[in-house]
């Protein structure tokens, strides 16, 4: 038996007996991790308090080899999210982007890359960035982590710039091409020059450094509609969390329009 010792950040927490639960965090070093919290739903529990979504953690946990559920001995809350706590739109998003990070990455896979990625979009999110650029930004660069989506720079067939053609994402496929290289269908989305310039802009840039950027709406909602449709295409499925986010947002749009008061922002 193995003591480790890491940071995390904390994914989704699941009742496993009376006063268990077990945890699902993600790590710089360790990759994703899943663990029992003993105890956890006690009234004078350690764990008190220190087990919500997102919040950043000090970890200590016992590991076997060949087991893949790890045993928690000590949490420190080290940040929560309570800046994701403010308002409908935050709590929705927040819950998008544990499920977005507990989907996409595998258990035990010790890239450090998603924990990064995940790091710095909370940031940006704590010092009050725009949601929608963030959450964009996060939605390209985990497909892009996972291997399937990679900055469209050339078309992968002729090699030739796709920002100096016209761009497709054929029907069924995760992978954008130039119309050159691909005989139209039905069911094709055309990508535009925005978009691709967005999707090339994250390369090196920070999700903080992209909220600096003037980007409209118009071009967030077609990355938002491109990496859910390559999302759902490589998952086989549609996250709870973002069917959940866009039909509330949606209602609650429809009834303040009803009611004369300003719209929120979808995001
Ligand atoms: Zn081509």
């Amino acid at each position: 038996m193995r003591l480790v010792s890491s940071d995390a950040i904390l994914l989704d927490i699941r009742t496993l007996a009376d006063h268990d639960q077990v945890v699902s965090m993600i790590t710089p070093e360790h990759g994703r991790k899943s663990g029992v919290a003993r105890g956890s739903k006690r009234k004078f529990s350690r764990y008190a308090g220190q087990l919500q979504p997102l919040a950043r953690l000090q970890v200590t946990w016992f590991e076997r080899d060949g087991r893949e559920l790890v045993r928690l001995r000590d949490v420190n809350l080290v940040q929560s999210a309570e800046y994701l706590r403010s308002s409908l739109e935050d709590i929705l998003l927040g819950a998008y982007l544990a499920e977005h990070a507990q989907k996409l990455t595998e258990e035990a896979d010790d890239d450090h890359l998603f924990y990064r990625l995940l790091d710095r979009c909370l940031d940006a999110l704590r010092d009050g960035g725009d949601r929608s650029v963030i959450a964009r930004y996060y939605e390209a660069w985990s497909l892009r982590l996972t291997g399937i989506f990679p900055a469209p720079v050339e078309c992968p067939s002729c090699g030739g710039r796709l920002l100096d053609r016209v761009a497709l994402l054929p029907r069924d496929e995760v992978y954008l091409t130039c119309s050159d290289c691909h005989s139209p269908q039905a069911g094709d989305e055309r990508v535009s020059r925005e978009v691709l310039a967005f999707l090339i802009a994250i390369s090196n840039r920070s999700p903080a450094a992209m909220t600096e950027l003037d980007i409209g709406e118009t071009c967030l909602a077609s990355v938002e509609e491109l990496c859910r449709l390559v999302r759902r295409r490589f998952l086989g499925f549609e996250l709870k969390s973002y069917m959940v986010m866009r039909e509330t947002l949606e209602t609650v749009n429809a009834s303040s329009r009803e009611a004369g008061h300003p719209v929120t922002d979808a995001g």
